[in-house]
C-alpha cells in the first residue's frame, strides 16, 4: 500500500458505491471503514504520480469511473460545468445525508454531501436536515409540526418566482435576523408551540434542542425570506414607508408581533441595508445568460 507505483493501483478488498453529490472526504471515510484500513492511506495511495482523484478513486473503490463522477462531479476533469450539471449544488454548502435513505440505499448511516439552502428536510422520511444537524442523530422527525410541509414549500416556490439568487441572498440575512431575534427572547407563538413538538419529554439533549430550534424557527425564516428576497418589498423596507413592510412581516412571519427597538436586527438591516457575506447562489450555473424571473410584487 504504500508504493508510488501507479500499474500496482488494484481496487480494494470491499468495493462501495457513490452517494449522489457526495463529498470526496466523505467516499474516501465510507471506502476506508468498509475496508478497515485508516483514511490517509487511500490518500497517499492518490497521490501516486499520474493517477488522477477520480480514476484512482473509481479503480480503488471498483465502481467504474463513469458513474462515480455522475455521482461526484468534483471528481471530473472538467473547469466549467456543462448543462448537464445545471442545478447541481455548487459545493459551498455541505451536509450530512437522510441516514434513512443513505441506510436504504446501503451508504450507512453517515454520508457527507454538498447540498443547497432549501434542501433542509428529507420529503420521503420527513427529517431535519437543516442548520444545526452535525451527526445522523440529529436529524430529528418533523412530523409533529404539520404546518413544517407547508413552509417547504413556500420556501421552493420563492425561489422558482423570484430566482435562486435572490432567495439564497434574503435567506441567509432572514437567518441571521431571526436567531437574532430568538438569542434576544423574541419569537413568535407558534415557535414555542413547534419547539416543544419537536422535543418530547425525555429527548430534551443540548444538540437536540438546537436542532429543534431551527426547525421550529424555520417558518419564521421563510416568511422574512419572501419579503427581503421581494424587490418590490424590499424597496419598501427602506423607504419613507416603513410601517408597511413591518405590517407584512407581523402577518407572515412573526405571528402580529411588531418588531421595534433600538436594537432590533431587523430594523437594522432596513436602516443600513447590510449584507452577509454572499459568494452568490448555491447550485452550478451553466455558461450563458442568467435566468430572469418575472417581475412579481407579493407571495
Ligand atoms: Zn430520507
Amino acid at each position: 500500500m504504500t508504493g508510488r507505483d501507479p500499474v500496482r493501483l488494484r481496487p480494494l478488498p470491499r468495493r462501495i458505491r457513490p452517494y449522489p453529490d457526495e463529498t470526496t472526504a466523505s467516499f474516501i471515510r465510507r471506502l476506508a471503514a468498509a475496508n478497515f484500513i485508516d483514511p490517509a492511506q487511500i490518500r497517499d495511495l492518490l497521490r501516486r504520480p499520474g493517477i488522477p482523484p477520480g480514476p484512482g478513486l473509481a479503480i480503488l473503490a471498483g465502481c467504474g469511473e463513469q458513474p462515480l463522477i455522475l455521482a461526484m462531479p468534483q471528481l471530473g476533469a472538467e473547469t466549467e460545468p456543462g448543462p448537464h450539471l445545471a442545478g447541481r449544488p455548487d459545493r459551498r454548502t455541505q451536509g450530512i445525508a437522510c441516514h434513512r435513505c443513505a441506510l436504504a440505499r446501503g451508504a450507512g448511516s453517515h454520508v457527507g454531501i454538498y447540498t443547497t439552502h432549501e434542501k433542509v428536510s428529507c420529503p420521503r422520511h420527513l427529517l431535519w436536515l437543516g442548520t444545526e444537524v452535525q451527526e445522523p442523530g440529529d436529524q430529528i422527525p418533523l412530523q409533529p409540526c404539520p404546518d413544517l410541509p407547508a413552509a417547504f414549500r413556500r420556501h421552493r416556490n420563492l425561489i422558482a418566482r423570484l430566482g435562486r439568487p435572490a432567495v439564497c441572498r434574503g435567506f441567509a440575512i432572514a437567518t441571521i435576523i431571526t436567531w437574532r431575534w430568538h438569542d434576544q427572547g423574541r419569537q413568535p407563538d407558534s415557535f414555542t408551540a413547534r419547539l416543544r413538538a419537536l422535543i418530547p419529554a425525555g429527548h430534551r439533549t443540548w444538540a437536540r434542542h438546537r436542532t429543534a430550534t431551527a426547525a421550529a424557527l424555520y417558518p419564521c425564516v421563510v416568511g422574512l425570506t419572501a419579503a427581503i428576497a421581494s424587490p418590490a418589498w424590499a424597496q419598501t423596507a427602506h423607504s419613507s414607508r416603513p410601517n408597511d413592510f413591518l405590517r407584512r412581516i407581523s402577518l407572515q412571519a412573526t405571528d402580529g408581533w411588531i418588531p421595534q427597538g433600538q436594537h432590533d436586527p431587523l430594523l437594522h438591516w432596513m436602516q443600513t441595508g447590510w449584507q452577509p457575506g454572499f459568494p452568490g447562489p448555491d447550485t452550478l450555473q451553466p455558461p450563458g445568460p442568467p435566468h430572469i424571473p418575472p417581475p412579481t410584487r407579493d407571495l
